[in-house]
């Protein structure tokens, strides 16, 4: 179990325009964090984002949804948490993928792994969606957390569309942490989101719709979390 990190530290966190595709006005703007050992410079206006900018917006990412979730889950449901091991960024380069049930991981997927309780985000997957915006970062994190804190609760809250109530629960932890000050975003997130969901839809394991609905369904889910906060997102 991860201890709560104490938020002492505010960073600037990368803004992203893309060139190609739309005129991307989410802006992260500050990020409460501790893991990063120093001030962050605004990496400005690349069409795509570097794997240090990736990195960065990973760990804050990480901080802000694990915050939030140690923050509120034992609250919530009188039930312990315990936050996933956090693998991380991974390629597929032979050798290195992660294994999950005797399985090596694809790079343009991200997942959270049951049998060892592990969350981890393929670079190939980050960079086609941080062409778009650097949200896409924080979606796939909370999103993958989210599998992770379903895992630790009772069957009868679980819904039978997983993948959409990791949506959900996404977006009440992202808007959550953004409530609280952890996060701050702009206005219309959501539907630039959706815009990345459209995007990618049925290019990557991760956005084909077969399992994890179309983008329709995706962003109709992660506005649910958004208005209605971890309640809305329970069965
Ligand atoms: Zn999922």
């Amino acid at each position: 179990m991860r201890t709560i990190r104490k938020i002492e530290r505010t960073f600037t966190a990368t803004v992203v325009k893309s060139a190609m595709w739309f005129d991307w006005t989410m802006v992260l703007l500050t990020v409460a964090a501790t893991m990063m050992g120093a001030g962050l410079g605004v990496a400005a206006a690349a069409p795509r984002v570097d794997t240090e900018t990736m990195l960065v917006d990973l760990d804050h990412a990480v901080t802000a949804v694990d915050h939030f979730w140690e923050g509120h889950f034992t609250e919530m449901f009188g039930l312990p948490y315990t936050a996933p091991e956090v693998v991380g960024l991974y390629s597929d380069a032979p050798g290195t993928a992660p294994i999950c049930a005797g399985q090596a991981q694809p790079a343009d997927n991200a997942f959270y792994c049951p049998q060892g309780h592990y969350v981890a985000w393929g670079d190939e997957l980050i960079a086609q969606g941080t062409d778009i915006g650097d949200a896409w970062a924080y979606f796939v994190v909370a999103h993958e957390w989210a599998h992770a804190v379903v895992a630790q609760l009772p069957a009868s809250l679980v819904t039978d569309d997983q993948e959409l109530q990791a949506d959900c629960l996404a977006a009440a932890a992202l808007y959550g942490a953004v409530a609280e000050g952890t996060l701050i975003l702009e206005p219309g997130d959501e539907q630039e989101l959706v815009e990345a969901l459209a995007a990618l839809a049925d290019q990557t394991p991760w956005t084909t719709s077969t399992d994890h609905g179309d983008a329709f369904e995706r962003v109709e889910a992660f506005n649910r979390g958004r208005t209605g906060g971890v309640g809305a997102c329970l069965a």
